[in-house]
């Protein structure tokens, strides 16, 4: 953008001379934007559920003659909704503590992937309730150097995703291997495939936009805070990984969580960055 001209001083010693100053104020202008939509957004996301509590606490209060039937599915609705705003609120605090974190080498150690994806597998079989069919092919022994919680936070808001965003009786393969990408560096790769619905091409690359979403109706429905991604891009930057998004209409998405891994004597120095 143009810089902004901020002033423009005749010098009063040399009638020639003219001096101005000027700033580009175009990034910061960007900045406040992108800041003040977010603000928006996050009001936005929690007053519907607010509103929504408030709706059914005045019914229940002017009404008591209700059968304790409709009283129950009331309340019911209510927690839910709270537990929506639970969730969101937990997300925010997890995605400002990426973006403000600083001293990230210090606090990284040898992570085993291999256990991690275990688990991670594990809790989303519990979200699952059986409706899905899970197909793991994990790798063992694979570690990075990185933060435990963090990592965690990325795999399982990928297969949370697939559970959520996937039909009952479809299916949701996690794989983890490793493979060589140059002379002496290794990467991990954590893949979660599901037959869902799949994204459109021109959604792909705003996915990881905080609040993005493809349909916002189903994804409040399936209890997503629309901050899932943006977390996990997040927490791959902070181990110099990336995030790698295929997904066919009508066939099923693939998320790959790329990271650079550990040499297998785990040294902590030898850890590459990907291009
Ligand atoms: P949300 O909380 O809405 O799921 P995310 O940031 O995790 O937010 O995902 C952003 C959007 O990407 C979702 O709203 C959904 O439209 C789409 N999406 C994410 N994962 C999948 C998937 N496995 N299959 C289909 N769509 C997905």
């Amino acid at each position: 953008g143009l810089p902004r001209i901020l002033n423009i001083i005749r010098t009063p010693f040399d009638e020639q001379a003219t001096l101005i100053i000027t700033q580009d104020i175009t990034a910061a202008e960007q900045l406040n934007a992108t800041r003040t939509a977010f603000v928006a957004n996050v009001s936005h996301e929690l007053r519907t559920p607010l509103t929504v509590i408030n709706g059914f606490l005045e019914t229940l209060t002017d009404m008591p003659e209700l059968p304790q039937e409709q009283r129950q599915s009331f309340i019911a609705l209510m927690s839910k909704e709270s537990a929506r705003m639970r969730n969101l609120l937990a997300d925010l605090l997890t995605l400002s503590r990426l973006e403000s974190q600083t001293d990230i080498s210090m606090r990284k150690q040898p992570v085993n992937l291999t256990a991690l994806a275990e688990q991670v597998v594990h809790a989303a079989r519990i979200l699952s309730a059986d409706k899905h069919t899970f197909v793991c092919e994990l790798a063992t022994d694979i570690w990075v150097n990185g933060i435990q919680q963090d990592l965690y936070n990325a795999f399982s808001n990928l297969l949370f995703n697939a559970v959520r965003y996937t039909p009952p009786q479809g299916t949701i393969a996690v794989r983890l291997t490793s493979e060589q990408y140059q002379h002496d560096f290794w990467r991990a790769i954590f893949q979660v495939s599901d037959t869902g619905a799949g994204i459109a091409a021109e959604h792909i690359p705003h996915l990881t936009e905080r609040f993005y979403r493809v349909d916002s109706g189903r994804s409040r429905q399936s209890g997503g805070t629309g901050l899932g991604l943006a977390i996990v891009k997040h927490a791959l930057a902070e181990h110099n990984g990336k995030l790698q998004i295929e997904s066919v209409v009508g066939s099923g998405s693939t998320f790959c969580a790329i990271l650079p891994q550990m040499k297998s004597d785990k040294r902590l120095d030898s850890c590459g960055t990907l291009a």
